[in-house]
């Protein structure tokens, strides 16, 4: 047998694929992000728990759980900086994702933490912030994001992005 080492032949290409998925019961929570600008998690109907992203049953109980708003800042439990990532991110790498614990929320959502000074210290665990909501909303998870709570005012003020409701 060769000791010749093996190396696969690898070809690039590209996949373009049109499709629709239903959101099911979640769609009240990007029905409001969108049109609304309000973040909805569920309260479990027994136990009390708000969960954030929304679970349409309890995931500790199963019981029934109802729509309420929390609130649009929070603190940043775990996160990283992101290098590499999909075509769908890579103009806005570098970026941060984090686990942020939503005010009122008992659970935490990853969701993208921008800064205009990237640096670990801006999206370190325990850092406050606040949601920033693009003007064009799509009902997507990308129609916010996070920002430190000192760089709220400057991101809510430049052309493509708003402030909550
Ligand atoms: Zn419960």
């Amino acid at each position: 047998m060769s000791k010749e080492r093996f190396q696969a032949l690898e070809i690039r290409d590209r996949i373009a694929i049109n499709y629709k998925y239903s959101l099911g019961g979640q769609s009240k929570f990007f029905i409001e992000l969108k049109n609304n600008k309000r973040i909805l998690g569920t309260k479990c109907t027994k136990c009390g728990k708000i969960w954030m992203p929304p679970r349409i049953n309890c995931s500790e109980c199963y019981t029934p759980a109802e729509w309420v708003e929390i609130k649009q800042t929070g603190v940043i439990m775990v996160s990283t900086i992101v290098w590499y990532t999909t075509s769908a991110f890579i103009k806005a790498i570098p970026y941060g994702v984090g686990f942020i614990k939503i005010d009122g929320a008992d659970t935490a959502l990853l969701q993208g933490i921008f800064s205009e000074n990237l640096v670990p210290s801006k999206v370190k665990k325990g850092k406050r912030v606040k949601a920033v909501f693009l003007k064009e909303r799509e009902g997507k998870m990308t129609d916010f994001f996070f920002v430190p709570e000192e760089e709220y005012e400057s991101w809510i003020n430049k052309p493509e992005y708003e402030g909550g409701s």
